[in-house]
Formats: structure tokens, sequence, C-alpha cells
């Protein structure tokens, strides 16, 4: 199975820039340590996913603008792709194609995706090293942080 998933992650598989960047470790070893960075961080995966979520949905409900949320501590803005994309985990989950960007106070920026979201909710992957859409978990701290207001 997971070299299955190795390759549905690679470039041009399901995405032309795949999942894994230049992280040559296999897609399980890049979950456990993301996940024990979190953990170290104390961010809840489940809280970071739900608040990409509502970002998220704020954003498109805005329609392509830049929103100011979180008293303008939190900028986004959601720019939709065409069609849908399934998930590489084989899950049955097929997200809409898009692509969220997000922007600290403090200049840090996060890129997702309606997919990105779903892989950190559903399997706890972050994407690899290097991948255009990975959230690094210093990251996903920030931005809990920033949400709640509360400084870094
Ligand atoms: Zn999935």
């Amino acid at each position: 199975m997971d070299r299955n998933l190795k390759e549905c992650l690679e470039p041009g598989t399901l995405s032309r820039d795949g999942f894994l960047g230049t992280d040559p470790r296999p897609p399980a070893a890049i979950v456990a340590a993301d996940a024990a960075e979190l953990r170290r961080l104390g961010v809840a995966p489940a809280a970071a996913a739900g608040l990409l979520a509502a970002i998220a949905r704020q954003a498109e409900a805005a329609q392509e603008r830049e929103v100011s949320l979180y008293e303008g501590r939190i900028s986004a803005r959601l720019v939709e792709g065409r069609g849908r994309i399934p998930c590489p985990f084989g899950c049955g989950e097929c997200a809409a194609k898009g692509l969220l960007a997000i922007r600290l106070a403090d200049g840090r920026t996060l890129r997702t995706s309606p997919l990105g979201i779903h892989l950190l909710r559903a399997h706890g992957f972050l994407e690899g090293q290097g991948a255009p859409f990975r959230l690094a978990p210093a990251d996903l701290q920030a931005l809990l942080q920033a949400a709640a207001g509360t400084p870094g």
C-alpha cells in the first residue's frame, strides 16, 4: 500500500508538483515526524485543520478577494481552480481544486488547498519538505496564535 501511496504523492500522478517536494523520506516517516513536532509545539492537528477550514470558508465567501480576519491579524484569499482532485491516500475524498493563501501580520505566509486541509485533518500529512503547499508545524502554531490573539 505504501508504495502505491508514494507513487500517488509523486509529481505528475495526481498533481503536477506532487506532495513530497525534495523530501526523500517515505510518507509514513514524514507523517510521524510532523506529528511529533506538532505535539512538541502543542498544536492539535484537528484544531489547525478546523481553523484552516473556517478561514477557507470565509475567503470563499469573498469570491477571490482578500479578506481580513481576526481583527486584521490574518488575511486570506482563496482562488478556486477547475475540477476536483482525489486524495492520494485513496480514502475516497475528492477535494475541490483551489489555492488558499494566508498572510499573518508578522509577514509569515501559508499556502494550502482544500485537499491540503483534508490531508492534515484525515491523514496528519503536511506534505514533504520543499513541496509548494507544505504546511510547516511552526506556521500552523503561528496561525492558531494569530487567530486566538495570543503573542507567539
Ligand atoms: Zn484522504
